[in-house]
């Protein structure tokens, strides 16, 4: 074990009260990477607290442990674990009122080290990946619900196995936590493949607003859009993957109304070139080269034009 890991060992070791954060809108990375070690470190007879600032979203309730996730913490802890999040504005409310993570895992290629032990890789597939491999030299234990929280991390990450960074480590990861018990069929389903009527009534609705403009692909949902279609999350509901499979673009978008005066954008490089982390960052957010995000104040229209005209121009340069 490395300096680091020995560390890291250490202060989970010496912990008696643990509070685990991830990213809001979190994902099936940020939830099954956060109740994998929650689950883990109440195991070995720490008390912990789940907190998501936004929450756990009704798609991963079939979680074991997801009834723990709160949206608040209470009381005080030794140690503050930050998982999958790559800046500590992220964490949202999570951290109010608490002193910045003591320990930092993550994978994002733009993570900020914002912990005080920042465990970072940004070549793994999930930060469930970097769970995987380090856990157990920690001195924790992956049983069977472990094992799905950690698969669900990897099996939303790599969309189903087939991001680029999909190597053989991840898939021996993969099947090794079938063997400690997860259902990788039935974790699969539930997280890549249902959805609700509500959210492909969404979908339809930012289907029929495409667009396209040299090499970009973009559309955008509205408030009203969610309203009409009663999705009740705050995020794209994954559309933004399956424009991502339109052949004839090196760069998807999704503008996302939050409220009058804030948009989430989300890209994907859809080419191996390109590198829209380095886009996103430029507006104060980040991510990975082949998917990347932010949130802008101002208006959904004044936010797309803003974007759209940056993101031509690197599209240009490259
Ligand atoms: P999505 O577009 O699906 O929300 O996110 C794509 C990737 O970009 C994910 O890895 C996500 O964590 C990251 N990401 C999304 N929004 C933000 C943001 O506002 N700030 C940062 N730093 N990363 C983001
Ligand atoms: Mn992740």
């Amino acid at each position: 074990m490395n300096d680091l890991q020995i560390k890291i060992k250490d202060r989970i070791q010496a912990a008696h009260r643990i509070l685990i954060t991830s990213h809001i809108r979190p994902d099936g990375d940020a939830i099954g990477s956060s109740l994998a070690l929650g689950l883990a470190l109440m195991d070995a007879g720490k008390q912990v607290q789940v907190v998501l600032s936004d929450g756990l979203p009704a798609s991963f309730r079939h979680l074991p442990g997801s009834e723990k996730v709160k949206t608040k913490a209470e009381g005080e802890f030794d140690l503050i674990v930050s998982v999958d999040c790559s800046d500590l504005k992220r964490v949202g409310k999570a951290l109010d009122g608490y002193h910045p993570p003591d320990i930092v895992i993550d994978h994002h290629s733009t993570t900020e080290a914002f912990g005080e032990l920042n465990l970072i890789d940004p070549q793994a597939a999930a930060t469930a990946s970097v769970l995987a491999r380090f856990m157990q030299n920690w001195g924790l234990t992956i049983t069977a619900p472990i094992a799905a929280n950690l698969l669900t991390g990897l099996v939303t990450d790599t969309l189903g196995f087939r991001t680029s960074n999909t190597t053989p480590e991840v898939l021996r990861q993969a099947a090794d936590l079938i063997e400690l018990g997860a259902d990788m069929t039935r974790l699969y389903y539930l997280s890549l493949v249902r959805r609700t009527f509500q959210a492909s009534k969404y979908w339809g609705a930012g289907l029929s607003n495409l667009a396209r403009a040299d090499g970009i692909v973009w559309t955008t949902l509205t408030l009203a859009d969610r309203k009409i279609s009663g999705y009740t999350g705050n995020d794209d509901a994954d559309l933004i993957s399956v424009i991502s499979s339109i052949d004839e673009a090196d760069i998807a978008i999704i503008f996302t109304e939050q409220n009058k005066n804030k948009t989430k954008v989300s890209w994907r490089g859809l080419k191996p070139n390109i590198d829209v982390a380095q886009i996103a960052c430029q507006f104060g957010g980040g991510g990975h080269k082949a998917a990347a995000g932010a949130e802008l104040s101002g208006s959904l229209e004044e936010v797309r034009a803003r974007v759209l005209k940056i993101t031509q121009g690197s599209l240009k340069s490259t």
